[in-house]
């Protein structure tokens, strides 16, 4: 017999969780605390014997494990932790993993609260991180200290969308003992880092995964062991630091999450087809589906190819100046809207180098290859993606970007 393929989509479909009265979803828990039937099972579960007992829904509540255990389904990891937002994710588990001496291997081009964290941050609690070219293998294991912890990347960086070997760098990870730490964000479905040999998967809930840009969520994917100890009551990140997700927003994110592969699989084609067109047209257009993108063979070797190579793009229009008129004639005309964030079902846009890559200073953002007329691109779900690309051509050659 063959051997079953990883499916992260099968895997969230073939998830059933039945609601009271036979619900097809999940009840939503809507408490915040627990009784307990007897006084010992409170305390048992005070000291970690958690096993099917619900505490107070800082620790976790029903709906945020059946979101969880979705989201490590899709991942492939032993279980999930569920948090506000994608920095409630990302922040207590680097700080569950580094105490005050130890050091950071990471990505230069990550996304920006991450980049801010490390390098404003955590230097405060006597945690440094060295910021590497990811893309280059021998620099990341050239900055390996005897204090390192972690090495923290993005599979597809935000925004240069460059690509980081996860391969590469989870062998580096093992040989020196470390863990590799992803954030998956830009890639949901499409690139799965345990596969892969990644250690933990993090997602900003708020972007492709919810897709509707109305909350915001985050999730940690790795062993029972981590977010066993991310929720511990004694020292765990998550549970101490506080930023836990409500029920009613866990249950909407499931919710959205089922749609995920099909959405994915819209905001890849448009992708695609636009960046193909833009660069046909003499753009520098970098997308990780073009094959003159640097990464796009290793893209290849690392996709689960259903999926694409996502909704993200980004285009160079040759000075702040121009890529602020474009951005504004683009909204005016309606193609998309001047904002930040991504995965929504109408194209975004911002100018990362005076948005949300800011907190990274002028001269970094040069040396990286950050230009500032760099625009990013989150190509929504258009139906018809033809029509979309004749206006934002006309908009282009209305502001001389053409
Ligand atoms: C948005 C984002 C985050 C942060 O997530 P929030 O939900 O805004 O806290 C982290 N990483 C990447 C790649 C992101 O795009």
């Amino acid at each position: 017999m063959a051997k079953k393929e990883f499916n992260p989509a099968n895997n969230i479909q073939d998830i059933q969780f039945f609601g009271e009265s036979g619900g097809v979803n999940p009840s939503i828990s809507d408490s915040s605390t627990y009784t307990f039937l007897s006084a010992q099972t409170m305390l048992d579960t005070f000291e970690g014997n958690t096993e099917g007992c619900y505490l107070y829904s800082r620790h976790t509540t029903p709906s945020n494990m059946y979101l969880g255990e979705a989201l490590a389904a899709m991942e492939g990891t032993q279980t999930a932790n569920v948090a506000a937002s994608g920095m409630g994710a990302i922040t207590p588990t680097i700080l569950q993993f580094c105490k005050a001496g130890d050091h950071i291997v990471s990505s230069r081009t990550i996304y920006g609260g991450t980049y801010a964290f490390l390098k404003n941050f955590t230097p405060k609690l006597n945690i440094d991180t060295t910021f590497v070219d990811i893309t280059n293998l021998e620099a990341v294991e050239a900055a390996i200290t005897p204090e390192t912890k972690i090495i923290f990347c993005e599979c597809v960086s935000n925004p240069l969308l460059e690509i980081a070997d996860i391969k590469g760098l989870a062998a580096i990870a093992k040989k020196h003992n470390l863990e590799l730490l992803v954030d998956n964000t830009f890639s949901p479905l499409s690139i799965s880092p345990i596969k892969l040999g990644a250690d933990v998967v993090m997602h900003s809930l708020t972007k492709f995964i919810n897709g509707s840009s109305d909350t915001m969520g985050g999730v940690v994917c790795g062993s029972q062991e981590l977010i066993d100890s991310l929720r511990d009551v004694n020292d765990g990140a998550c549970m101490l630091l506080g930023a836990s997700m409500d029920s009613l927003r866990a249950a909407s994110i499931l919710k959205n999450l089922r749609t995920l592969h099909i959405r994915m699989q819209q905001h890849s084609k448009n992708a695609l087809y636009l960046a193909q067109k833009f660069e046909a047209d003499g753009l520098r257009a970098v997308y990780p589906g073009l094959p003159s993108h640097p990464g796009h063979t290793l893209y290849n070797s690392m996709m689960n190819p259903k999926y694409g190579y996502g909704g993200m793009l980004t285009i160079d229009a040759g000075g702040l100046e121009k890529a602020n008129k474009l951005m504004e004639l683009m909204q005016e005309r309606n193609v998309g809207y001047l904002a930040v964030s991504l995965g929504f079902y109408k194209t975004l846009f911002s100018a990362p180098g005076t948005s949300t890559s800011s907190e990274i200073p002028e001269d970094e953002q040069a040396q990286m290859g950050l230009t500032d007329g760099l625009i990013r691109f989150s190509i929504g779900l258009d139906d018809d993606i033809e029509r979309t690309y004749q206006i934002m051509r006309q908009c282009m050659k209305d502001v001389g970007v053409l």
